[in-house]
């Protein structure tokens, strides 16, 4: 049995998913929270470069 990289859980079928810019292997519950967790860390990232644009404007 194939065995998450997340949560150490052995599962049937792992999906392969980005996080730190490698691939990984994890289950699909591990998969859906690290793509909602890049995706909220780009969104965060991106506001901070506003945040950083709008001060040097001033
Ligand atoms: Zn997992």
């Amino acid at each position: 049995m194939p065995t998450c990289r997340s949560c150490k859980d052995e599962v049937d079928e792992l999906v392969a998913v980005k996080a730190d810019g490698r691939r990984i292997k994890v289950c699909e519950d591990c998969a859906e929270r690290i793509a909602e967790e890049a995706e909220i860390a780009e969104m965060s990232e991106s506001v901070v470069q506003d945040m950083m644009g709008f001060k040097g404007r001033r």
